[in-house]
């Protein structure tokens, strides 16, 4: 399977199919109605005189088209949930993940995601890995490529928001970050914790990353962020952090730890927002969308979900899908349930 052609008569046989796969690729106005919708929208199949195609909702909804409220075109659906969550760990993880380790990171199985994935993008999982490698965004800005050209290099939905270089709370300056932490000291442990393996890494003015998995590729990639970085194993000078976590995990609601990451001005204002969802509490993206102002923007807000460094102190694992599927999660779906989980239980429990 390849992407849909963007001639109309094969987007049209994609409409009369209600073909799921085409979802995110293009978008169907009515102009009888004025609406328009998601290629698999379960509605009565139009005329096709009555038909026309966009590329995007704001291309639609700038010639003066509603979204559908049955297939709510403007949120992201499972398929284009999965494929997106996987373009941002073949982007990101190194060593790069197999098919089995992507498929359970967005629970589906092996063949569903290949095939998913294959319709979306036009080549597989393994493939896109390998033809991403040379273009990364991190990549170039390791090489010295300006902050601006390499967003706009990788793509990102953001690429059109002014990075922001003011370093606050959350933030790592960009200067920093593109020389791969040069002259920066990174301090980091992993430590056992009640959902597995954890690493915690920090400079003096933060937390760098918080992250499960296996201690072995959770320290090969934080090398592969931080190149130029010294790093040091040092569980005693990150105590104080970790004990932080380990009680926010057990149960204290509030972790209220610095953090020291590089991400885009759209990423921070999605990460703020996020720190503003209450414990034992979740939102869709849609709703983060709406919260940051930019009801338009669910699949960038998904995207900086999944590009999240440091679990918990940014409780992404609290957004879920609409109707509270839980969507995805950047360190394995099981992990989020059984967060999500236990912060119900204890909000329940009022402890
Ligand atoms: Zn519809």
């Amino acid at each position: 399977m390849t992407p849909i052609s963007s001639l109309p008569e094969a987007r049209w046989e994609a409409v009369q199919r209600r073909d799921a796969s085409s979802d995110g690729q293009f978008y169907y106005g009515v102009r009888s109605t004025r609406v328009y919708c998601r290629p698999s929208c379960p509605s009565r199949r139009p005329r096709r005189e009555n038909v026309t195609f966009f590329d995007t909702p704001a291309e639609a909804e700038a010639s003066g088209y509603r979204a559908c409220l049955r297939c709510k075109p403007t949120e992201v659906s499972a398929g284009q949930w999965a494929v997106l969550h996987v373009q941002h760990l073949l982007d990101t993880v190194e060593p790069t993940p197999g098919l089995a380790a992507l498929a359970g990171a967005v629970g589906l199985s092996p063949f569903h995601l290949q095939r998913v994935f294959k319709a979306a993008t036009g080549v597989s999982p393994k493939g896109y890995a390998l033809a991403r490698r040379s273009e990364r965004l991190k990549a170039e800005l390791r090489t010295g490529a300006s902050v601006t050209q390499a967003l706009y290099g990788a793509g990102h939905p953001s690429a059109r928001t002014v990075y922001d270089r003011a370093t606050d709370g959350l933030g790592m300056s960009p200067g920093r970050y593109r020389a791969g932490g040069a002259g920066q000291t990174i301090r980091y442990a992993v430590v056992e914790s009640v959902l597995g393996p954890m690493l915690v890494a920090a400079t003096e003015r933060g937390l760098v990353a918080v992250r499960f998995g296996e201690a072995e590729p959770l320290t090969a990639e934080l090398r592969n962020e931080y190149p130029r970085a010294t790093l040091e194993e040092d569980e005693a000078a990150l105590r104080g952090h970790i004990e932080a976590l380990h009680k926010h995990l057990t149960g204290r609601r509030d972790l209220a730890l610095p953090g020291d990451t590089a991400g885009t001005a759209f990423q921070r204002r999605v990460w703020d927002a996020l720190r503003g969802i209450p414990y034992g509490e979740t939102r869709s993206y849609a709703e983060v969308a709406e919260m940051i102002g930019e009801p338009k923007a669910v699949r960038a807000v998904a995207q900086a979900c999944a590009a999240n460094p440091v679990a918990l102190v940014v409780p992404c694992h609290r957004v879920v899908r609409t109707g509270g599927a839980p969507g995805g999660y950047r360190w394995g779906l099981e992990r989020k349930r059984e967060l999500l989980e236990r912060e119900r239980a204890l909000a329940q429990s009022g402890t």
